[in-house]
């Protein structure tokens, strides 16, 4: 199954999220509490390096082996591996050839993480194909972790990137059909929305991850999703694992998704577990309109153990590990 979309609502449930794998309880009356535990690096079972994407993206998580394989970086594989999906403009939903918002811009979202935690993305950059790369570089060569607009554009063309045009004939069209009726209702599995959200761990056992996307096809002029919000779109923590999302980013929001994931792992909980809970805090919301959306959830853990899920059927995670490049049905919430 190609990619598919998403869209929609949600409330957060009240469990408290625990922060800082080594945080310990100041209180004199918590005082034999043990720290937590961290997993440790890999253990004998892992097989690294390992790469994992949303959705179908063969080509974009074969990249990121080459890379890894070659005992290049985490955070070089997903730059690259994401770089491949933002080419194809075929793929309607990031980088050259995304559907654009409401007036016809196509507005990137994209945001990076690397093994210490640092970060970089840009948020509705216009008239550059590669959206991760020009986060990356916010990442590695400003003092900020954010550029938006015309900044991000302005910083992008200085760091030698080039202007393009990203609105590309089919996607125009598309358009233009759109404005015929001019109707937004984002309808859950339709081709109006997607990102491609890589996790990868290297040879020496390090997390990075990356993710892009055109967000919202139709979209207000100036909407940002969840993409380039470090902890909604992305989390990355060397020491526990990492998560990505893809779906409605308005949802992924309100509950901090990725960081969420991440947390509930370093309280004990598989990737897989970790991604079903998330999800959770989504669905059973009073009043979630879960029904008319989609989000889905890919995660990774220290072990190199992984995990998928999403509200609805036919989300996928693409997995290339011990040589085998697979796609993987997600399991997914609603079942009725
Ligand atoms: N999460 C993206 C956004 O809301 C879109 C998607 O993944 O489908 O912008």
């Amino acid at each position: 199954m190609k990619r598919r979309n998403f869209i929609k609502n949600a409330a957060l449930s009240g469990a408290s999220v625990a922060v800082g794998s080594t945080l310990l309880s100041c209180a004199e009356n918590d005082k034999n509490k043990k720290k937590e535990t961290i997993t440790p690096v890999a253990n004998s079972k892992v097989s690294l390096p390992l790469v994992i994407a949303t959705w179908h993206v063969i080509d974009a998580t074969a990249k990121a082996m080459e890379i890894l394989q070659a005992g290049g970086t985490a955070l070089d594989a997903v730059e690259q591996g994401c770089m491949v999906e933002e080419a194809n403009e075929k793929g309607q939903s990031v980088g050259k050839g995304g559907l654009p918002d409401r007036e016809g811009n196509v507005t990137l979202d994209a945001c990076i993480m690397d093994k210490h935690g640092n970060c970089g993305s840009v948020v509705y950059l216009q008239n550059i194909t590669h959206a991760v790369s020009v986060a990356r570089k916010v990442m590695e060569d400003t003092p900020h972790v954010m550029l938006a607009g015309k900044g991000a554009e302005q910083f992008a063309l200085e760091q030698g990137f080039k202007k393009e045009n990203l609105l590309t004939e089919a996607s125009k069209k598309a358009w233009e059909e759109w404005k015929v009726e001019s109707k937004y209702k984002p309808i859950i599995n339709i081709e109006n929305h997607d990102t491609i959200g890589m996790l990868a761990i290297d040879k020496n056992g390090d997390i990075s991850g990356a993710c892009t996307t055109s967000g919202l096809a139709y979209k207000m002029a100036g909407r940002v999703g969840d993409s380039p919000i470090i902890g909604s779109g992305l989390f990355v923590d060397n020491e526990i694992g990492a998560c990505v999302a893809t779906g409605l980013g308005e949802e992924v929001v309100k509950t901090v998704g990725s960081f969420l994931v991440v947390e509930l792992m370093r309280q004990g909980k598989s990737p897989q577990e970790a991604c079903e809970e998330a999800i959770g805090r989504i669905v059973n919301k009073p009043n979630s309109d879960y029904k008319n959306f989609q989000v889905g959830y890919i995660a990774v853990n220290k072990k190199g153990e992984t995990g998928s899920y999403s509200i609805h059927q036919w989300f996928s995670m693409t997995k290339y590990q011990d040589g085998v490049n697979e796609q993987i049905q997600s399991d997914f919430f609603n079942k009725s």
